[in-house]
């Protein structure tokens, strides 16, 4: 069986193909499937964004007569105290070209004079799959911290530098990539998608 995830990024294609390594399927990225197609975001939450993501995938697949699971993820970060921001918006915000030193900048700045414990954030993971029959399957799945008070480490992407790990003393782009796929909302949603996609070929 075919797997084909819905990205244009490699180190989420990475990602996946070091978890899906023990599923009986063969992970293809949409350039491999020969599928391009640009999805316009326009769902009101991550889950809904993913779906719209996986059906359109899904949807030429079908058309070019290939039998093949569709995944898709959306993620984002959502803070409390900025009433959910970035959110949805996470890779648009302040503009998607515009560096993430001036959007972590920014957000720091924005929580100022906000007292610790209400510095609550988290991370957040959907991911859905098209199964070749229409059957759908989903998982979502977060990743707790704080926005800290200054930006640290070197590891990760995006909003990393300022997302601080009580529970660790150390901020998430402190954590080795490793280790951060353990905790984190990707990883623990693609760990969920597998078993349930492992349940869903069994059955067939
Ligand atoms: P997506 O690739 O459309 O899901 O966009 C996700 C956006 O959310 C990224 O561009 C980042 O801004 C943010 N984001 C999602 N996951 C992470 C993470 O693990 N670390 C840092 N930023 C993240």
């Amino acid at each position: 069986m075919k797997l084909i995830f819905a990205t244009g990024n490699m180190g989420k294609m990475r990602e996946i193909r070091e978890i899906m390594a023990d599923v009986n399927v063969e992970v293809l990225s949409m350039k491999e499937a020969g599928i391009y197609t640009d999805v316009v975001e326009d769902g009101t939450t991550f889950l809904e964004n993913a779906y719209l993501k996986a059906e359109a995938v899904a949807g030429k697949a079908k058309e070019a007569g290939m039998e093949a699971i569709v995944l898709a993820d959306d993620s984002g970060l959502v803070v409390d105290a900025l009433n959910g921001e970035p959110g949805i918006y996470s890779a648009r915000y302040m503009g998607e070209d515009t560096p993430y030193s001036i959007k972590n900048a920014n957000i720091i700045q924005r929580m100022e004079g906000v007292e610790d414990e209400k510095r609550s954030a988290r991370f957040v993971c959907a991911i859905a799959a098209v199964l070749p029959d229409g059957r759908r399957l989903d998982s979502v799945k977060t990743y707790e911290g704080r926005i800290g008070y200054e930006e640290k480490g070197e590891h990760g992407f995006g909003y990393d530098p300022i997302f601080y790990l009580p529970d660790r003393g150390c901020y998430s782009a402190e954590l080795d990539p490793d280790e951060k796929n353990r905790i984190s909302h990707r990883g623990k949603a693609l760990e969920d998608m597998k078993h349930k996609l492992r349940s869903a070929i069994e059955e067939q």
